[in-house]
């Protein structure tokens, strides 16, 4: 299938040269018209992908009650911003909301705001929360989001950033990129020597021997900056959900899902999702040398746990007994270390100094 997208690119390739990963990757997602998000809602069982809000009320509404938690935690600010980045379709925002509603006055602090780069998925989102009576404020970038307390959360938001990739040569790291093959298909082909950016490679890879292949994320570094900027200035904390492993491994993890297969990343670029792990650790340091206090990772299914995802389980399950089997299996598919419970992790970036967040104490 060639795509107006796939045309373009192979243009620009033919005319300056290959292009990164990472140029790809967001020409393939983010064109204002046939990019990949521009023009549809890929999440959900009949879509392209599933993510945990999509599996289970119950993430969103613990995750909910963790931001409530927090907001205490933070002497109940009179106004604050509640913030998600890359909502999708709107399903954990309306979960948090719910059962936020049980603390008395989280919600009338809260000024909720969406940074969402598809206009598609904001009309999807506000079809979700405007029934829900959520007003909601919706901005393209967090550094719009006005001055003040904030509370930020993004589940499967980070794998969406886009990737570079580069492999040592000679002692050297090269970037892997796009270019055309003989039949004018995108393949890839090794770049340049990195510059300067080669303090980009995580750090405990730095010193791998030829041939390996790492993956690193420019807007990894950016987030940072921006987090570390406001909460130097305002209390706040960041949660994030995301698969990817607690330490920098090397390997080439950029990947296509298409009806819930993996498909060629290369291949008609703006009809499938792309993503790739993301490296907590190499994150996590970034945080730390920003300033930032850091928790986790945690693993998903052993955080969502200590919240007490099997005591909700339980009060649903009473109040809806013929739903045993389905709640069931969606615990397990949250928790279950060969479903999303050990791929999945959860960090926090917050300002120096808050109590410990809920769910990220040390083991007993
Ligand atoms: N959090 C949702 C959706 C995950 S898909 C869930 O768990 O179901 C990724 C989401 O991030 C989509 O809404 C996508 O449009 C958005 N997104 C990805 N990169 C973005 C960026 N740079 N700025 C704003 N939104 C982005």
């Amino acid at each position: 299938m060639t795509t107006g997208i796939a045309a373009r690119i192979a243009d620009r390739i033919r005319h300056s040269g290959p292009v990164s990963v990472a140029a790809f990757m967001t020409e393939a997602m983010f064109d204002p018209r046939e990019g990949y998000y521009a023009t549809k809602n890929p999440i959900g069982a009949g879509e392209d992908f599933i993510t945990a809000p999509s599996v289970s009320q119950m993430f969103g509404e613990l995750i909910g009650l963790w931001c409530a938690q927090v907001w205490m935690d933070m002497g109940q600010p009179a106004r604050f911003h509640l913030v998600e980045l890359g909502p999708g379709t709107g399903q954990m925002m309306s979960d948090m909301v719910r059962a936020g509603r049980a603390v008395p006055g989280f919600l009338d602090a809260a000024r909720i705001t969406l940074i969402e780069a598809s206009a598609a998925l904001k009309m999807v989102q506000g079809r979700t929360l405007t029934p829900m009576g959520v007003e909601a404020l919706w901005l393209d970038r967090l550094e719009d989001v006005p001055d003040g307390p904030a509370i930020i959360v993004g589940n499967e938001f980070l794998d969406c950033l886009a990737v570079r990739q580069a492999v040592k040569q000679d002692g050297h790291w090269h970037e892997r990129m796009v270019g055309l093959d003989d039949d004018e298909d995108f393949t890839f082909v090794m770049g340049p020597r990195l510059g300067m950016d080669a303090d980009l490679v995580p750090a405990r890879l730095q010193d791998a021997p030829d041939g390996t292949l790492v993956e690193f994320r420019p807007g990894d570094r950016q987030l940072v900056d921006v987090l570390g900027r406001r909460f130097s200035d305002h209390p706040g904390r960041a949660l994030f959900i995301d698969y990817g492993p607690a330490q920098s491994e090397p390997g080439d993890t950029f990947q296509a899902l298409r009806g819930h297969e993996k498909t060629d990343p290369l291949a008609a670029p703006g009809t499938a999702d792309l993503t790739a792990r993301v490296d907590f650790e190499q994150l996590g340091a970034l945080a730390r040398a920003g300033g930032l206090d850091v928790d986790g990772p945690v693993e998903q299914g052993r955080w969502l746990k200590s919240l007490g995802l099997e005591m909700r389980a339980a009060a649903l399950i009473r109040s809806a007994p013929e739903k045993k089997s389905v709640i069931a299996r969606q615990v397990m598919r949250l928790t279950e270390p060969d479903q999303m419970g050990e791929l999945f992790k959860v960090m926090t970036f917050s300002t120096p100094g808050l109590p410990k967040a809920p769910g990220f104490a040390p083991e007993a």
